[in-house]
């Protein structure tokens, strides 16, 4: 399988949301509590000195998802051909049904629903959309500052390095996220 996955540059990051926007645009996500994409904040020290950090949070595709084992009607599975784990929306029984089985199951909290009761679970599939396009995530695309990168995982690793940890974010290692960092630094 050729695993893809996302670089996130936290060194960059500004926690501006345009990664975040583009991507409740692109997917017709409504104004709501529904997020694919979302940025946390870490913030530590007292002043002067401080260290913050941001994190963009998507799903991270991971090669052990435990949202799909979770998932009493499998209705979450990981393609074969690049690793992306994808939903069917006519599959799930709706948050109220399964007591959000697959959100409480991954550590990254990635599924997401909307306010309705029976909401369908949404998360991010790397703008499949796209990826089939030859694009890349729209995510990719709206950051200003180039903080966020996608495709192949072998690929990402050569070009950025392997580090799997950053500010904010721990590797679980039963699931095994699909991503690499540039950590920021929490002293110069
Ligand atoms: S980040 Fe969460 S929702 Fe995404 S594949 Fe991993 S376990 Fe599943
Ligand atoms: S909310 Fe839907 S996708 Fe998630 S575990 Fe329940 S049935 Fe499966």
């Amino acid at each position: 399988m050729n695993q893809f996955g996302f670089y996130f540059d936290q060194t960059r990051c500004t926690g501006c949301s345009a990664c975040r926007v583009a991507c409740k645009d692109w997917n017709d996500i409504p104004a709501g509590p529904e997020n694919w994409m979302r940025i946390t904040y870490t913030e530590k020290g007292k002043c002067p000195d401080v260290f913050v950090s941001y994190l963009a949070s998507p799903c991270w595709h991971c090669d052990n998802p435990m949202c799909a084992a979770a998932c009493p009607v499998d209705a979450i599975h990981k393609r074969e051909e690049d690793g992306i784990v994808v939903v069917d929306r006519d599959r799930c029984l709706g948050n109220s049904a399964c007591d959000e089985k697959c959100r409480k199951a991954c550590p990254y909290h990635a599924p997401q629903f909307g306010p309705e009761p029976g909401a369908k679970m949404g998360k991010c599939n790397l703008c499949l959309d796209r990826i089939q396009a030859g694009k890349k995530p729209i995510c990719v695309d709206a950051c200003p500052v180039r903080a966020i990168d996608a495709g192949p995982l072998d690929s990402l690793e050569k070009q950025y390095g392997r580090a799997r940890t950053a500010a904010g974010f721990t590797y679980a290692k039963r699931v095994r996220p699909a991503v690499v960092f540039k950590p920021k630094p929490t002293s110069p």
